[in-house]
């Protein structure tokens, strides 16, 4: 074999020919590595947002229509927020929040169900055009990102998935595992090509071309791997959401903060850009003359 060439920022699907199973292995690196770019997150946070990263370019991948997929895990633990979002054609971004000084006492080895504590695991789906949102909620059930995941499928979907994520520095990566309808009872595949699946390992999945990947896996199996896909860094951030999100405080509370600072000064969380009001921008923001479109091309 001659494949030496790594691939970046891809998203191979492959399809078992003889079971009805299908699979997707996800592999980021300039992209996630730009995703932690100034937030400097402990490694247990990056480990775990690096798997999520990857898990939701997994699940999008079934996406049918112009829209994102939203992985959304919180709860009362040190990490308190990871939120993902990746859209159809795999622009995708995520922010995870935590409390340092909480981070500081655990364990190094901690599981990210004790991370997180109690709390959910909200999937988003949304329709770009219809601006329709479905949205499941299930408890944070299992002790890792893909036991979450594949709790979630197991009742959303009713279909048996099977996922291995893993993350550090440089990469994160992830392998699914879905079993289609039309399954013979007595066919064993499934448990066979997930047991094999299980193998993986951190270092294969985040260091290995797809086609390697499944060579180590499945080189007794007819599997036919497509054409890639590219993931790249996508914040849907605007001028014009943050405006709204501004509309949330008061008049006042906004005015307050421009007579002491100036302007108002909002960040993005995911991609770090800034947008700046200042006096004339907050009156016209609360001036019921201004329509919000007008305010987005003013600058
Ligand atoms: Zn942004």
């Amino acid at each position: 074999m001659t494949e030496q060439t790594k691939e970046k920022d891809k998203i191979h699907r492959f399809l078992f020919d003889k079971p009805n199973i299908r699979g997707e292995i996800s592999t980021l690196n300039d992209v996630w590595q730009h995703m932690q770019a100034n937030h400097n997150y402990p490694e247990i946070i990056r480990r775990y947002l690096g798997e999520v990263v990857a898990a939701s370019v997994l699940l999008s991948a079934t996406l049918k229509f112009e829209g994102s997929l939203t992985i959304q895990a919180s709860g009362d633990g040190a990490l308190t927020l990871m939120v993902v979002e990746c859209r159809n054609d795999f622009g995708v971004r995520g922010v995870a929040k935590y409390q340092q000084t909480a981070i500081d006492e655990v364990p190094e080895a901690v599981d990210v169900n004790t991370l997180l504590g109690q709390g959910t695991l909200v999937i988003t789906i949304e329709q770009a055009k219809t601006q329709e949102r479905y949205q499941g909620v299930v408890a944070l059930e299992g002790n890792s990102i893909a036991e979450f995941l594949e709790g979630y499928l197991a009742r959303s979907e009713q279909l048996e998935t099977r996922i291995f994520l893993a993350s550090d520095e440089q990469a994160a990566g992830g392998l699914l595992l879905q079993q289609l309808p039309g399954q013979h009872e007595d066919d064993d595949s499934w448990d066979r090509i997930t047991h094999l699946g299980s193998t993986i390992k951190a270092e294969e999945l985040l260091g290995l071309s797809a086609r390697e990947i499944l060579h180590r896996l499945y080189h007794e199996e007819d599997v036919r791997l497509f054409e890639p896909e590219s993931i790249y860094f996508k914040c849907s951030c605007s001028r014009k959401k943050v405006t709204n999100m501004l509309r949330s405080i008061s008049h006042q509370e906004a005015s307050d903060i421009i007579k002491e600072q100036g302007n108002i000064s909002v960040d993005c969380e995911f991609c770090g850009k800034t947008y700046q009001f200042d006096a004339i921008d907050i009156g016209g923001i609360y001036s019921e003359n201004v329509q919000p479109s007008d305010l987005s091309t003013r600058h």
